[in-house]
């Protein structure tokens, strides 16, 4: 497997001789040691992507040459889902399916904005007779991005295959924690023939190669998913420069159960909103239920039930149904909401501990009921297989609480009363409302943050224009 960073081209010999453990979270196994990328190499890679910007190969290059050039990172990303996904789920922890999963649709990414290189259509604004305007779509020029470790493989398309769009070079920061999984990009971008210099890997932990690569003078643009902290702090970093960003953050999405709902599927919603995949590690992870008393008892009996039948498991066998945190230190956070939630008075339904399998890091589902709206484990992103439940009796104050906390990321609606569920989506503060189901998605469809949860969208079509700036050209005619 190559370990090595991907800078103008090709895989470099480490100049800094240092390198990470990158290890596996259901058994603490060393995957492999990665090379970590620091100033010399960091220096490299800003230096090839801005010459790759300099010389307009993406601006310049023709629309059908560029689908092309996406479409063939499809068939290759399709073509080592196996050896990929193994690698994935290796450093990650998530199931092989799901892994294998996470290839495909980064392919399907690829696929469909190589269906839109030749579309973006630009504007014509009409002013008289003798004057003519027109609107482009441009880059911001040489894009920073920096990748968070719960779905690295596809966050990774989302980002390059938008930005190969609208013609912004890239220096990409996968997350130390899995990283290997990422340099098959590297591969497949030699085997298809992607320009040098457009596309540059380096790896290194967060708080020195992330921050060494948000310092860099030479980045135009920063794209960045993971936490609100990371996010403030790289404002804060380049507050002097004004560079435009775009980020993806963090969740505490709610869902809310009114008393017509379907509860078997509200429950099933629960289970893999919150547990499966992933063991909650999701940004839009249904960490919050918010019910009205009337079906409340039916859908804890159905739900706890539910969730102690639950196979919790290393992601190498493929029945299980929740896969190990990402490493000790996650383990531990989870762990410390939990003794939170209980001291700060919550009812443990269900889970409440550490799973104690071989060396992983696993912890079992856990539904807390009887939340206080204002308590620690209701407010802040746990990140793992954690939800807390809150009763309400008027609509108003299930949007109250919906809408209680700093973030806005997703959020749901289970009723089988169309109108309620509008009602209810045009108050609640989030970029995505499901509705009687979790996770209703597709890559064309965009989504992004409300408040805390960030700015900008990805996805779609408008996910292109959120990754650019636009040029008005206005003419005198004569
Ligand atoms: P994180 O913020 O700790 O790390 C994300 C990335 O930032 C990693 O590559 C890390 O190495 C890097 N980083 C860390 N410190 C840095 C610094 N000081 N300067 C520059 N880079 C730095 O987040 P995480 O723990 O990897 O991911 C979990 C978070 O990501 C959660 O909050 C989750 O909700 C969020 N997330 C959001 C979305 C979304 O689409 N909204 C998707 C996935 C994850």
């Amino acid at each position: 497997m190559e370990l090595r960073n991907f800078i103008n081209g090709k895989f470099i010999d480490s100049i800094s001789k240092r390198n990470i453990p990158v290890l596996n979270p259901s058994n603490q196994d060393i995957v492999g040691n990665i090379d970590e990328a620091l100033d010399d190499e960091i220096n490299l890679a800003f230096e090839s992507a801005r010459k790759a910007f300099d010389k307009r190969i993406l601006i310049d290059m023709d629309a059908k040459e560029k689908s092309l050039m996406m479409r063939a990172i499809a068939n290759k990303l399709r073509e080592k889902k196996s050896e990929g996904g193994k690698i994935l789920s290796q450093e990650n922890g998530k199931t092989i399916a799901q892994c294998v999963g996470e290839f495909e649709g980064a392919a399907n990414t690829f696929d469909f904005y190589a269906g839109l290189t030749d579309k973006i259509e630009h504007k014509i604004i009409p002013s008289g007779n003798d004057t003519f305007n027109y609107v482009v779509l441009e880059p911001f020029g040489v894009s920073l991005m920096i990748v968070p470790w719960n779905y690295p493989v596809s966050i990774f398309s989302g980002m390059v295959a938008q930005n190969l769009i609208v013609g912004n070079t890239i220096v990409i920061k996968p997350p130390e924690l899995c990283p290997i999984s990422s340099n098959f990009y590297g591969k497949i971008f030699q085997e298809v023939g992607v320009p040098e210099g457009i596309i540059n890997i380096v790896h290194g932990y967060g708080e020195v190669t992330g921050r060494k690569l948000v310092q860099h003078p030479d980045s135009d643009y920063i794209v960045f998913t993971g936490s609100p902290q990371v996010a403030s702090e790289i404002l804060k970093e380049t507050a002097d420069r004004i560079i435009p960003t775009h980020f993806e953050l963090g969740g505490k999405s709610a869902a809310i159960i009114y008393p017509d709902a379907d509860i078997d599927k509200a429950v099933d919603s629960t289970v893999k909103g919150i547990f499966e995949p992933n063991a909650g590690q999701i940004c839009v992870a249904m960490s919050r239920v918010i019910i009205h008393p009337k079906v409340k008892d039916e859908y804890m009996t159905k739900l706890t039930e539910k969730t102690k039948k639950l196979k919790i498991g290393s992601g190498n066998n493929a029945d299980t149904q929740v896969t190990p945190l990402i490493s000790q230190e996650q383990l531990k956070r989870v762990s410390n909401y939990v003794k939170s939630g209980i001291q700060s008075g919550a009812t443990l339904a269900v889970g409440g501990e550490e799973a104690h399998i071989g060396e992983g890091n696993y912890y079992k589902p856990t539904v807390f009921d009887n939340v206080k709206p204002d308590s620690t484990i209701a407010q802040e992103e746990i990140f793992g297989p954690v939800t807390s439940v809150f009763n309400f009796d008027d609509e108003e104050e299930a949007i109250n609480i919906a809408n209680s906390t700093k973030y806005g990321l997703a959020s749901g609606v289970f009723t089988t009363d169309d109108q309620k569920a509008k009602w209810t989506a045009d108050r609640i503060q989030a970029g995505i409302i499901w509705q009687n189901d979790w996770f209703v998605d597709g890559v064309n469809l965009p989504g992004g943050g409300y408040k805390r949860s960030g700015y900008g969208r990805d996805g779609g079509i408008d996910g292109i224009y959120s990754h650019g700036q636009t040029k008005r050209i206005s003419k005198r005619l004569v």
